[in-house]
């Protein structure tokens, strides 16, 4: 299976956002979580979504389209980055806001936790608001080459206590549990993909 990401659109004003009709897997993390590493893993490119060297600096909406599945990854901006300011903050969180509002095919919200930190407070706030809003959470766990085995298995199971859904825990520099990333947005945002596929083939 031929899989590409493609960036298709970049939405910095509530007015730009469109109502789209095809399933949308929301990446969703604050500042330096790695969602720009992995966004790029997952694409197998270099520098699809840029790397921030100064966190918290993109306030945008990106939109990647999974070919030839066809869904969409909506990149949401980064949360939790002190030095924004109040407007700054507003102005974000009102684009979520309208985005989630207008929006009834998002099939699941990706929450990225670093692998590194036990449960921290905005990342718990981030994920009470997604089920608030009835949207399925997959805590997505990174850089989980940068921590031993035991320590990750530990934060993994806090973060399963409290969402009651195991982590998965991936690696942009390894690539670990890419394939199974991928295969997890493909069957939670289109569930029959397989059999459709097969029933074209016949
Ligand atoms: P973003 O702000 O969430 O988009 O985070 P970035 O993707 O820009 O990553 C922040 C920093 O963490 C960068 O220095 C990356 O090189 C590093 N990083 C991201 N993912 C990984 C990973 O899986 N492993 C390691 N070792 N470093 C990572």
């Amino acid at each position: 299976m031929t899989h590409t990401l493609t960036l298709t659109s970049t939405v910095y004003e509530t007015s730009q956002l469109e109502e789209l009709t095809i399933p949308q897997i929301i990446l969703a993390g604050r500042s330096n979580v790695g969602k720009s590493s992995l966004i790029n893993c997952l694409a197998g490119r270099k520098s699809l979504a840029k790397i921030s060297s100064t966190p918290g600096k993109t306030r945008s909406l990106n939109y990647y389209l999974a070919e030839p599945e066809g869904y969409y990854i909506v990149d949401l901006p980064g949360y939790g980055y002190a030095k924004c300011s109040k407007a700054e903050r507003a102005k974000w969180a009102a684009l979520i806001d309208k985005y989630l509002e207008n929006n009834h095919h998002i099939a699941a919200a990706a929450v990225l936790l670093d692998s590194r930190l036990t449960p921290q407070k905005n990342d718990m706030e981030m994920v009470s608001y997604f089920m608030h809003c009835n949207i399925p959470v997959i805590p997505v766990m990174t850089k989980s080459d940068k921590c031993k085995q035991r320590d990750r298995a530990k934060v993994q199971k806090q973060w399963q206590e409290i969402i009651k859904i195991k982590p998965i825990c991936v690696s942009s520099k390894s690539g670990m549990n890419r394939t199974a990333l991928l295969n997890l947005f493909l069957k939670t945002a289109l569930p029959t993909y397989e059999e459709s596929a097969k029933t074209d083939e016949e």
